[in-house]
This record gives C-alpha cells, structure tokens and sequence, in this order.
C-alpha cells in the first residue's frame, strides 16, 4: 500500500504541469467580448513605492548630506520591473504625506526616472515606462492618507491653518474638494473602517471607494489579537513557506476573503448616489523580508502585483483623463488574478426599446429591462456568476447562473442597483498545490463588477 502511495506521489511531483508555474502569470492581453469596441487596460490603485515613509521596508529614501534625495534605488527597479513583467496599463501610487508633502510636486515622478512624462502647464501630472519589450506602463501621482486622491496634477492648496503634511491628512468635506480642485478623483480607503460611516462619506461626497482592500484580509487577524486564530494564520502560511510542493504565489489564497463590511457600506451608499468601487493593492514591500524557495521575498512586488487588479474599459483614445472618467463612471472591475483573466467580460443592461446601458451607468428603470452578464472565455471550470441587489442588509442575490452556460440574464422586476459577483473553487489549480488540496479548495469572489443602476 506504502509503496503505491508512493508511486502516485511521484507521478504528481513529476508531472510537467506543478513544473510550468510562471512566475508571471496571468501575462495575457485582456480580450473584449465580442459587441465591445474599446480596450479593457489591466490597472493597479493604491500603491506605495519610494514617496512613501512606510514603505521599501520602513528605507524609501534618504537625505544626503547636501539636500539631495537618494532614492532606494533597489525597490524602485523591483516595482518597475514587476510592472512591466505583469504588462500592468496603468498605476496610480498613493503615497503617504511624510514624504509627498515636502517634495516640490515635479520631484515625485522625476524621482521614478521613468522614460517619459506628461507635463500640463508648469507640473509633472503622469509619465510611463517603456518596458523591455516594448510594454507601456502609465503612472499617475497620487496620495492616501485619510482620503486618497489619484491623479492629481498638484499639491493641493493649503487648508486654513494647517499645513502642507495636515491638508494632505486631513478628512473633510472641504479637504475633499481641495483634493478636487487639484484634479484629482477622491477616494475613500479602507472603506470597512469604523471611521468612515455612511453619513460621514455623503458629507465627503467620494468619487470612489475601496471595496477591497487586502489588508483586511489581514488586519481582521491581528486586531482582535486572538493568539490561537494568528497561530493557526501563521502555521497555514509556514505551509506556503517551505513547502516545495506548493507555489508559495498561492499563499494569498490562505488569507483571501471578500471584506463584508465594506461590501455592506457599499450596497448601502449606492442608494443615494452612483459610487463605483474598485480593489486597493496597498502595497507598500515592508511587510516580511524574508526569502522563499522560490527566490523572492514574501511580499515582493512580483508576487502581490499578480494576485488581483482593477480592469478599466476606455473607449477611444488611453489619455489621462479617458482613464479617470472611466473609473468616475464606474467602468471598471476588479479581478483576482490569481485565479485567471476575465476575457471576454461585459456585464449590461437593455431596455426593452433595445437601448444597452453599460456597466457603471445611471438610467431610468422601465418594466421588461434585462440584465446580461457573459462570462469570461476560458474561464475556470467552477465559475458560477451571480447578479445582486443593493438592499440596506448588503447585497442580496437575485440570479445564479450556470457554470456550463456562457450568458447569464435577468429581467429586472423593480427599480434597483444592480451589480455581479463570480466565485468560483479553484479545482483548476490543485496541480500547483499537490499537498494543501483540502482547505483551499473553499469558494473565493473572482470578479466584481460595477453595478449598473436602475432608479
Ligand atoms: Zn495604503
């Protein structure tokens, strides 16, 4: 019996499939389903890199002895190069105030050294990397603090008697605007934090919030600092760690879980107004240094840039402000990409005149319309999408579809907000995880969509 056991096992590990991992996957281009006619751009928001005093392990950069900047030189080509390697569209750091606030605005994209840059009037608002092959990255500068600004083309103006670092911290309607009037669109972070509770985000008036963000994920463990949930944490992820059989890539999914709190607040706020939502990195490369057995640290950039993104579809030309009015729109998703790309995505609705309404958008509700999701082209074999409804309790499903079936539709019987969930088991990965099979294989969110909204 020993010696059959044995014998299997090493037909699993020799088996070329657990060999080819790449590193870099998912690397394919986003393909439109086949009624869209603009381009889907694969984007990161929310990253901390150099401008950052926490991030880079806690060494973003330092001051010679002349004044000058001296940058990690180190974590900053990682980040590029890990930009480039997973063909990332489109970035938006968000750096926090320490830093940012005391650096002239040109100097927080000089300091990235990237190839190019686009200049409006007297500042620097955006540049690109042009990868090594030939792969164009755009960044954009931004900040998190209590809000998070992205795209912004200036400091803001300085708030009544505060100063630069303060008005970057602040959290007001007015520091809202401020950062507004700077041209950038205003988030809310961390949107599952007490702090931010619905009457006080109306009064803010956000173009956007966080309905992600993976240090919930991680955070809800060491809060609440129960000493037997951040063992069993810390023995699940020692798994990953040394374990050669495993792809230490896939220690994400022993921590991934959608964030209910920010998905209530979210189903919640959309009754009073359109509030796309979209996924934060938060990387910062400062949590754990250590090396693996693949040869990266932990929580390189390559491995955490690769586990999930936000898709923002553009219509016409890519230009700073196509990009910003798209996600202001909502057209945007977010996807876990660790488990594969979602191409040939759309989610829509049409009315019964044949008018098609897209996602992200507002429009009356008239009796008989339809709502259609098509699911990803080779999507994973247990990807099952859902269409839910914004209630005051969260998001209450009102469709499932079949995993075999490529169109899930939906005639809307009421007024409502709409949006759709796929989640899948990820029975289409064990080969990368021959001895953690068992609890992996629970249900994981794969895509979230905007919703669409029916008043
Ligand atoms: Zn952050």
């Amino acid at each position: 019996m020993n010696c059959i056991k044995i014998a299997v096992f090493a037909v699993l590990i020799s088996t070329s499939a657990f060999a080819k991992w790449s590193p870099w996957l998912p690397s394919v281009e986003m393909q439109n389903s086949p009624t869209q006619s603009g381009r889907w751009l694969r984007s990161l928001i929310h990253m901390h890199s150099v401008f950052s005093h926490d991030a880079c392990d806690g060494k973003p950069q330092t001051t010679n002895e002349d004044g000058t900047i001296q940058i990690n030189q180190k974590c900053l080509d990682q980040f590029k190069a890990a930009l480039c390697g997973h063909h990332i569209d489109v970035i938006f750091l968000t750096e926090h105030r320490t830093h940012m606030a005391h650096t002239d605005f040109n100097n927080v994209l000089r300091h990235y050294q990237l190839d190019s840059y686009l200049i409006d009037g007297p500042q620097m608002i955006g540049g690109e990397i042009s990868c090594p092959d030939f792969h164009q990255v755009k960044l954009f500068p931004g900040a998190e603090n209590a809000l998070m600004p992205l795209g912004l083309k200036t400091h803001p103006k300085l708030l009544p008697g505060l100063n630069m670092e303060s008005t970057y911290g602040n959290l007001s309607p007015a520091a809202s605007q401020n950062f507004k009037d700077a041209g950038a669109l205003v988030g809310i972070p961390h949107l599952e934090n007490e702090r931010y509770s619905i009457e006080r985000i109306l009064k803010i008036d956000p173009d956007y919030l966080e309905i992600y963000n993976i240090h919930a994920n991680i955070e809800q463990i060491y809060i609440k600092f129960n000493p037997i949930k951040i063992g069993a944490f810390l023995a699940r992820l020692t798994g990953f760690l040394l374990n050669p059989l495993v792809k230490t890539d896939l220690a994400y999914l022993s921590f991934l879980k959608e964030t209910k709190a920010s998905m209530r607040k979210w189903a919640q706020l959309v009754a009073h107004k359109r509030f796309p939502g979209i996924m934060g990195s938060d990387i910062h490369r400062n949590v754990l240094k250590l090396r693996m057995k693949d040869g990266d640290r932990f929580d390189s950039h390559r491995r955490m840039i690769r586990w999930f993104s936000n898709y923002i579809y553009v219509t016409g030309e890519v230009t700073r402000e196509s990009i910003m009015k798209s996600i202001s729109e909502g057209r945007n998703m977010g996807v876990f990409e660790i488990f594969g790309s979602p191409n040939g995505f759309e989610f829509k609705a049409t009315k019964p005149n044949g008018e098609v309404i897209e996602m992200g958008a507002e429009t009356n509700f008239v009796k008989g319309t339809v709502l259609t999701v098509r699911l990803p082209d080779n999507r994973p074999k247990y990807a099952v999408p859902y269409i839910k409804k914004a209630t005051s309790r969260g998001w209450v499903k009102v469709a499932k579809g079949k995993r075999k079936k490529d169109i899930l539709t939906y005639v809307v019987k009421e007024p409502g907000v709409f949006k759709v969930d796929i989640r899948l088991r990820p029975l289409h990965m064990t080969r990368y995880m021959i001895t953690k099979i068992g609890h992996l294989l629970r249900r994981y969110p794969w895509i979230y969509s905007n919703p669409i909204y029916l008043r």
